[in-house]
């Protein structure tokens, strides 16, 4: 151990300090649904799902229990039918092809940009046929996919356009006139995920659909509670996917620091760009010409040795995150779409040469330094 180890074990994401700076109005707020016993449907999950649209500035925010039932909810409210192709990523969360999978739909994957890892727009209509309804791009690690491109793309060939911001919630894009719009508005439908590690975390599972279109808003609304318009009447296929009332609450106090979270993330990567700008055989994440970052993760590129530095952080006591490992076409359970190996060769080589670092709105001071120093260490065996 070097002199200036920390002495509390280091987290990829710190949750406790970030309550502690909001504990009583957290506490006061579960109380509350607590003692009014409304655990379901409260009059506090439509205020929340209020005070995010104007944040985002969408037409309407539809909450429901988790990311993944989101985007599951968004297909089904489109009316996709099975063997519908719908266009996503492979480097992902599996999420984003598993709810295509569940509805008897075709994920038909389009390889990333090395730099941003998000969907490579100019590979998007090659992958285009006539049984293709929907493109699917994830702002993954809280950098944006280029919206104004897939948009366009999207309208040539009458597609939808669900936007899979789970890990971007908060970051804007800009669009070529200078105007901005949050990551997740633009498209048809976007989804976000308010699992407690993303950067705006409920206390458990939760998620949110955002629409401008009424219709599909309407639809939507009726998804997710069971497809019931009139208590027992049922206009629609739908599921159970209700947010609950605790967490709609945790969610509300937590929204007006979101800006303030995101900004100490940049903050922090910023920080890190600094230090690590410029070492040989690292890139560190870039940022789209098109819109701002939110860091949801922080995460280099190593051309060689990336389980070297990995090995090397954990005997240091920090711990770092492979996201993701495995690209979604060679997995196990996605090999009967008839994909292999050397199909999304960016997305494969990523697999090997990414490393996520300790990345949250907490980050700074000495910690940081520590894992600075630690890295560039690391780096150097
Ligand atoms: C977290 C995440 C999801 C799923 O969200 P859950 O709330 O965990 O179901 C979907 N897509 C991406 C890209 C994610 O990061």
């Amino acid at each position: 151990m070097t002199p200036n180890t920390p002495t509390h074990p280091i987290a990829m994401v710190d949750l406790e300090a970030q309550y502690q700076k909001i504990k009583p109005q957290l506490d006061q707020a579960i109380q509350q649904v607590i003692d009014s016993t409304q655990f379901i449907n409260g009059p506090q999950v439509g205020q929340f799902a209020r005070n995010l649209a104007q944040y985002l500035g969408a037409g309407k925010v539809i909450p429901c229990a988790n990311g993944t039932d989101a985007l599951q909810i968004a297909l089904m409210a489109l009316g996709l039918k099975p063997g519908d192709e719908v266009i996503t990523v492979p480097f992902t969360f599996v999420a984003t092809a598993e709810v295509i999978a569940l509805l008897g739909l075709k994920p038909v994957f389009v390889d990333v940009h090395p730099d941003t890892f998000v969907i490579d727009e100019n590979k998007i209509e090659e992958a285009i046929t006539s049984r293709s309804r929907c493109i699917i791009p994830v702002h993954l690690f809280g950098q944006g996919a280029n919206m104004e491109a897939i948009m366009r793309i999207a309208q040539k060939h009458n597609l939808y356009v669900v936007e899979d911001n789970a890990q971007a919630i908060g970051a804007d894009y800009r669009f070529a006139d200078g105007r901005t719009q949050k990551f997740g508005t633009i498209g048809h439908i976007g989804c976000t995920s308010f699992f407690p590690s993303k950067n705006l975390g409920a206390y458990g599972d939760a998620g949110a659909l955002f629409t401008n279109d009424e219709a599909l808003g309407e639809e939507i609304s009726l998804i997710v509670n069971h497809g019931m318009k009139v208590r027992y009447y049922y206009d629609s296929i739908g599921v159970n996917s209700r947010l609950d009332t605790l967490q709609a609450v945790i969610l509300d106090v937590k929204l007006p620091h979101l800006d303030e979270y995101n900004a100490a993330r940049q903050a922090a990567a910023a920080r890190y760009d600094r230090a690590f700008s410029g070492l040989r055989g690292v890139t560190v994440p870039k940022v789209a010409p098109y819109s701002n970052h939110v860091y949801h993760q922080y995460t280099l590129t190593l051309e060689e040795g990336r389980d070297r530095l990995k090995d090397h952080l954990q005997g240091a006591g920090i711990p770092t995150g492979v996201y993701y490992p495995v690209p979604l076409h060679v997995q196990k359970a996605y090999r009967g779409y008839g994909y292999k190996e050397g199909d999304f060769p960016v997305s494969e080589s990523l697999a090997h040469k990414v490393l996520s670092l300790p990345m949250h709105s907490e980050l700074g001071g000495e910690v940081q330094d520590y894992i600075i120093e630690q890295t560039i260490k690391g780096l150097s065996l």
